[in-house]
């Protein structure tokens, strides 16, 4: 036995993720047995939900929060015949075992609907619900993994991975969630593992979620808590692109990035990762790889602490579903230290999400996600400044900029907001992300 806290069962370990995107359907989890396979090490594999079943489980909670039962369970109908579409189409003989494991959880949502008045708080309700759909896709990919003689362990992460209860926007215990993995797979050795991305689990017993698009957030924490070597995301990209490839006709892939870039794309808007996910792999030094889920022989992009050279190229991304807030302090207190805490502090209590803070002589302007917490915030802020705000605005951000790529933006965008650094240009401009 190794000492305590060295997880010698987790050594060598590798950590794979799967989006949505990657197991929407039965060539997609095809596709992922074969990439399982030709890995000779260790591998904990995270799987998000199948395709669109998150937004789905949405709107099932929501239905079911207002009391209307039938169009929850009619939601729910189409994600159950969506999952059993796919495990016909890997098993056309029929898996009962793996149907009734399905069906178990769902019926587990069923209750749920049908229980929706025992529930005040609408987060932790829709953490009951939403995290259905990695519990299902991960128990689909478990079973295909045995059919191919990849034998795997199931770990259930609401028991695995401690959070506290932020219902929807959990965090993660880590030293809790360490000794339970470790322990887990200590207990349980294994050549591979299948986990549900995106969903933890507190204290008491109940479910809950990391934020939307959290898979890879779990994907860093547990290779930080194994000590994982790597981490590598399987994406339906080539890699880390210098701009949205629906947006640009041309784009590069970027070879080489440091956890700062990375950060900096994610935090822009870049949505090849969240930007939750860089932290616990800095910390331990852990690379992290993005891959084309349908181009094995490509090596796409790596995240280190440090690359032979910087990003050469310009960098555009889209940061979508703006509201600009400007505020003017009623008092004529134009203490920028006095009005940036109130400011913060209304911020951090409404969990806003914050894409750009600009300060002028007399207003501070901000731009955050339109969320549904964003209207009570203004109206808290109402009572200390004049708010002015625009909605249906997006965030351009160009990272190594040019005279002739300002000029560009100017000549084909509304702008409302210009911010410029040595290298950097941020755009808060009106309607949707387009090309430029
Ligand atoms: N299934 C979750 C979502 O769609 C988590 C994830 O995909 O990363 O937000
Ligand atoms: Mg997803």
């Amino acid at each position: 036995m190794g000492a305590i806290g060295k997880p010698q069962q987790a050594a060598c370990m590798k950590v794979y993720k799967f989006g949505g995107a990657s197991v929407r359907n039965a060539a997609g989890i095809r596709n992922l047995v074969d990439i399982v396979r030709r890995e000779p090490g260790r591998l904990i594999v995270v799987v998000s939900a199948m395709g669109k079943t998150t937004n789905a489980l949405e709107r099932v909670t929501d239905a079911a929060f207002r009391g209307d039962v039938n169009s929850a369970l009619a939601e729910l109908s189409k994600v159950r015949e969506e999952h059993y579409a796919v495990i016909d189409d890997l098993y056309p003989c029929g898996h009962i075992l793996l149907q009734n494991k399905v069906e178990a959880l769902l019926q587990e949502v069923v209750a749920l609907v049908r229980g929706h008045d025992r529930y005040a708080d609408y987060d932790r309700y829709y953490d009951q619900i939403v995290s259905a759909g990695e519990l299902i896709s991960t128990r689909i990919v478990s079973y295909a993994l045995d059919r191919d003689n990849v034998s795997n362990r199931y770990m259930l992460m609401p028991e695995l991975l401690r959070t506290d209860d932020t219902f929807r926007e959990g965090r993660v215990d880590m030293e809790a969630s360490a000794l339970l993995i470790r322990g887990f797979i200590e207990k349980n050795p294994s050549q591979v593992y299948v986990a549900q991305g995106f969903v933890g689990g507190t204290a008491n017993g109940l479910r809950t979620t990391l934020g939307r698009e959290g898979s890879d957030y779990t994907a860093a924490v547990v290779a930080n808590l194994t000590d994982a070597e790597s981490v590598t995301i399987w994406k339906d990209v080539p890699g880390i692109l210098n701009a949205d490839p629906r947006l640009f006709s041309e784009t590069t892939l970027i070879e080489q990035l440091t956890y700062y870039d990375a950060v900096e794309l994610a935090y822009s808007g870049a949505q090849v990762i969240h930007p939750k996910t860089i932290r616990p792999l800095e910390n331990k030094q852990i690379p992290l790889y993005v891959r084309p889920f349908e181009g094995y022989e490509e090596s796409g992009s790596v995240i280190t602490g440090q690359t032979k050279h910087p990003i050469d190229v310009p960098v555009y991304i889209w940061r979508r579903n703006q509201v600009l807030l400007t505020l003017r302090p009623k008092d004529f207190s134009f203490v920028l230290e006095d009005c940036l805490n109130s400011l913060f502090e209304v911020i951090s209590r409404h969990r806003l999400k914050v894409a750009l803070i600009q300060s002028s002589a007399v207003t501070i302007s901000v731009s955050v996600d339109n969320t549904r917490r964003v209207p009570a915030a203004i109206a808290e802020l109402q009572r200390d400044y004049r708010v002015t705000f625009n909605e249906g605005l997006s965030l351009l951000t160009v990272r190594g900029t040019t005279p002739e790529i300002m000029e560009r933006v100017r000549a084909t965008h509304t702008i409302l907001l210009t911010q410029t650094t040595r290298r950097t240009a941020r755009f808060v401009v009106t309607g949707e992300p387009e090309k430029i």
